[in-house]
């Protein structure tokens, strides 16, 4: 983990990881929070960016949806089922992007 410092307070976190599911080296851009090649994302926050969260497990994408006019992938924890969304990234593997967007969201039971 490399830290830079951006002026006096805000501290970015750029974290390099490898992903755990398709096993690719993921550069961090300090907003990366999901893998572009594969788009699985760990359950590491409790509120996007914080890092708090205790489960560490991996998050499956299940499907895409247009908010605002940005994509948003809609995760499942697989561990502890818990639901939630990503921005999409530019880097992300727009083939499976447009993959998943073919699933109808199921979005109650949504919290
Ligand atoms: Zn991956
Ligand atoms: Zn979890």
């Amino acid at each position: 983990m490399r830290q830079i410092m951006t002026g006096k307070k805000f501290i970015r976190k750029i974290e390099d990881f490898t992903c755990e599911f398709c096993g690719k080296k993921v550069k961090g851009s300090g907003y990366t929070d999901h893998c572009p090649y594969c788009l699985f994302s760990k359950h590491v926050d409790l509120f996007p960016g914080d890092r708090k969260a205790k489960c560490k497990g991996l998050m499956e994408p299940l499907g895409v949806m247009k908010q605002k006019g940005k994509w948003r992938i809609y995760y499942r924890c697989l561990k502890c089922g818990r639901k939630r969304f990503n921005k999409v990234d530019s880097k992300d593997n727009w083939k499976m992007i447009t993959a998943l967007s073919a699933n109808p969201l199921k979005l109650h039971g949504l919290n």
